[in-house]
């Protein structure tokens, strides 16, 4: 994968997470900023949705299959699909960071 941006990863394994939540078994990843390769400032995806929605969907298109959920301020992905109550809560619970999960591998 060729973003040419650092990530900074906020949790995988760790944290505290939705009791359904996938990032115990270490399937799921919270990335809250970014940063140009080389350059030494971080960039919150908190203060720009747009940002975080373009790397929701190039992390969408590199993943393919094995995407099972997509979360971030703008814009939820979830394979399976979601209630209206579980997007409201979505939103208010990804606005700093996005969370990608992959499926497990068979
Ligand atoms: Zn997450």
């Amino acid at each position: 994968m060729h973003l040419n941006i650092d990530l900074y990863v906020n949790a995988t394994t760790n944290g505290r997470h939705d009791p359904n939540s996938v990032h115990p078994c270490g399937q799921a990843a919270d990335i809250s900023r970014w940063r140009p390769v080389g350059e030494t400032q971080w960039h919150f995806f908190k203060n720009d949705p747009e940002t975080a929605t373009d790397f929701e969907s190039i992390m969408a298109e590199e993943l393919g299959p094995s995407l099972h959920e997509a979360y971030g301020p703008d814009w939820l992905y979830h394979l399976h699909g979601m209630t209206a109550d579980d997007v409201t809560e979505l939103y208010a619970t990804h606005q700093d960071h996005v969370h990608i999960s992959v499926l497990p591998e068979r």
